[in-house]
């Protein structure tokens, strides 16, 4: 198979890009900015793309910001942060992008095919199903259908082999991988460090956490 592959810079991307490179898949990465508030991942996604030697592309589609209403987008929806221990399925509900992963990986599959590539891939994974319905095995299935029908092409895949890992199975294979996980950003926030408060800084902690794996990232807070 042939990837294109989505890379946001954040942890399960990353881990992803190297499991697909090592796996002796050819690999192209993109990188799609939808109008996020902050530019840090996109570096990162850059650095890792390099550090591994794959070739990288970033899109900048931020016009489409105006109509995507999320806490990643609005400067008038505050991102969330939330407390160490708790359910907060209601408190992320404002961290969807409207659609997200239809829009980037329909974009990603016109990459790939316009390179004759055949599968697009992406990091879905089972800790993000219940807030994030583009996460779910339904959707990886219905659009792989979507895309072969619409290009013609019946051997088209989408590829989410972590859809059924955690984010601490995902740190897991990284670690093994040797994923340099402190070139990656995941705080909503920007800024010089990760804030260790958001949403996805706590998740990132946990993740490190039950996996057993050493976290190297320097937060704001502990
Ligand atoms: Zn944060």
């Amino acid at each position: 198979l042939k990837v294109v592959t989505l890379l946001s810079g954040g942890i399960d991307s990353s881990t992803l890009l190297y499991w697909l490179k090592r796996s002796g898949y050819k690999v192209k990465a993109l990188t799609i900015i939808y109008g996020q508030k902050h530019s840090r991942e996109i570096e990162s996604a850059k650095i890792i793309a390099k550090r591994i030697d794959v070739d990288w592309t970033c899109v900048d589609l931020s016009a489409l910001q105006p109509l995507l209403k999320s806490a990643l987008t609005r400067t008038d929806v505050e991102i969330p942060s939330v407390p160490d221990q708790t359910a907060h399925y209601n408190t992320l509900q404002v961290t969807v992008v409207p659609n997200r992963n239809m829009i980037l990986l329909s974009i990603a599959a016109a990459y790939a095919i316009s390179n004759d590539f055949n599968a697009v891939a992406y990091a879905a994974h089972y800790s993000d199903r219940g807030v994030y319905p583009d996460c779910r095995w339904e959707f990886v299935h219905a659009l792989e259908v979507a895309l072969q029908l619409a290009n013609d092409r019946p051997d088209f895949r989408v590829l989410a082999p972590f859809v059924r890992k955690t984010k601490a199975d995902i740190v897991r294979l990284g670690h093994f991988l040797g994923v340099p996980y402190e070139l990656t950003w995941s705080c909503y926030k920007g800024g010089e460090r990760h804030c260790g408060k958001c949403s996805s800084c706590r998740e990132r902690k946990r993740a490190f956490q039950e996996a057993g794996v050493p976290d190297p990232t320097a937060y704001d807070t502990c």
